[in-house]
């Protein structure tokens, strides 16, 4: 039997594995079997850092969180449904669960949670390579629980669900496949894809805010670009939303801004599955996902640079036209636009407003002008605004010609107010 003691004590650091062998005492003196579980076991198997503890108990984990919390200087931070805990320790906040069983009553429904043994607790997940525990015991320290071959699959590189049905139980499931299939470059074994590929309608029972959030994790991985590709090759992104796509083009769009070493946060993901879109289909995404005003405006952005788009072409558009037109449009819908676009022209002026021309301000400050004689009032913003257009259109403009400015619209201002002479 494999025991992942070496692995610990390699991948964790001295306190860490120190805590969990004296929370593994602890537990077996209170005759609560506690084990390791989940991405940290799978992590640690492949040499990966591993990023969270997730612990599981047989048992009365709540009495158990408490104990350890008293003899090992922690702290409960946090409670949840299904006994469930967070516990901070001198290590990081390390996640306790009761071991359970889950059944589900329909496709997609919340499934009904009964407390059971650890591998009851490992056959409710979702693939194999997950479905791995470890004992903490002192008699079976590392000692690897795995009822299900994940081991074998790590080693063979393969992401299988656990059985033929785990799709339609909970179809986020095809969204993490991709995600562990493509961050660990690993391969969605043949049935478990023919059954993804079978399954997919049971996507339609995902809440909007299940579903944002398993796409945000994907967004959030080192490539999201791979999984959107992959998603979209097995028909995914079509079975979320109708008309949801992920494009040749923009696979080679992101491509070259990671030739470029760009920043591709998240938020500009979405900004590119909207740059596709026509403005009815962004609204039916953003309902479909619920997506948080922020995200939603990013989509709206997106699509309103799109629009935009024989304006950001003409010849004689300006640094400060430019500036203008996108000052109030999200970055990441900026970015995503500069990568949508294919038209040379338009993709100078998205980069360099990106680059540059968003962060132009004025050298005069507010103070600045009212000791100027500028009244206080919209004046003093109109100016302000005023100045920075001299800056865009003029880099290099000194504080003396700033000053020059100001000065000379008082005057215009002051004849403007003069009151007209009698006749
Ligand atoms: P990551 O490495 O991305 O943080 P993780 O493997 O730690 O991922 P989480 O999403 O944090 O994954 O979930 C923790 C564990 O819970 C997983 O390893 C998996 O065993 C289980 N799990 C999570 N979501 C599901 C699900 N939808 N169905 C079944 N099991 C799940």
């Amino acid at each position: 039997m494999t025991n992942i003691a070496a692995q610990l004590q390699k991948g964790l650091s001295k306190e860490q594995v120190t805590f969990l062998q004296d929370a593994g005492a602890i537990a077996s003196r209170t005759g609560t079997p506690l084990y390791l579980v989940g991405g940290s076991v799978r992590d640690l198997l492949l040499g990966r850092p591993v990023l969270d503890l997730d612990l599981v108990a047989e048992g009365d984990v709540a009495a158990l969180v408490a104990k350890l919390a008293a003899e090992l200087k922690g702290e409960v931070a946090s409670r949840s449904q299904f006994e469930t805990f967070k516990l901070k320790t001198p290590v990081g906040t390390i996640d306790m669960a009761t071991a359970r069983t889950e059944t589900y009553a329909q496709p997609g429904a919340l499934p009904t949670v009964k407390s059971g043994s650890v591998a009851d607790d490992l056959a409710r997940r979702d693939f194999t390579i997950n479905a791995l525990a470890a004992h903490l015991s002192p008699a079976k320290f590392g000692s690897l629980v795995d009822g299900h071959g994940g081991e074998k699959d790590l080693a063979g590189k393969l992401i299988r669900v656990l059985h033929e049905h785990s799709f339609q139980d909970d179809a986020t499931r095809i969204l993490r496949a991709v995600r562990y299939e493509q961050r660990l470059g690993f391969t969605i074994e043949k049935k478990t894809e023919e059954w993804l590929r079978r399954d997919l309608r049971h996507l339609d029972a995902i809440s909007p805010d299940r579903l944002r959030h398993e796409l945000d994790r994907c967004f959030s991985e080192p490539l999201p670009e791979s999984c959107l590709a992959r998603a979209e090759q097995m028909g995914v992104l079509k079975a979320i939303l109708r008309g949801l796509v992920w494009s040749d083009s923009l696979r080679q769009a992101v491509a070259g801004a990671r030739e470029k070493k760009l920043e591709l946060t998240p938020l500009v993901f979405l900004g590119l599955l909207a740059w596709l879109m026509t403005q009815k289909l962004a609204d039916a995404l953003a309902k479909r996902l619920n997506l948080s005003s922020r995200a939603h405006k990013v989509v709206r952005d997106t699509m309103l640079i799109k629009a935009a788009g024989p304006w950001l072409n003409a010849p004689d558009l300006s640094a400060s036209g430019t500036y203008k037109l996108l000052k109030d449009r999200e970055p990441e819908a900026v970015e995503a636009a500069l990568l949508g676009n294919d038209t040379p022209v338009a993709c100078e002026r998205l980069q360099r407003f990106l680059l540059e021309w968003r962060k132009v301000s004025p050298q005069l400050s507010g103070d600045k002008l009212l000791a100027m004689g500028v009244p206080q009032g919209p004046l003093v913003g109109q100016l302000l605004e005023e100045l920075r257009t001299l800056q865009l259109d003029n880099p290099g403009v000194t504080v003396a010609q700033e000053e020059a400015h100001v000065r000379k619209r008082l005057r215009d201002l002051a004849s403007q107010n003069a009151p007209t002479k009698a006749p």
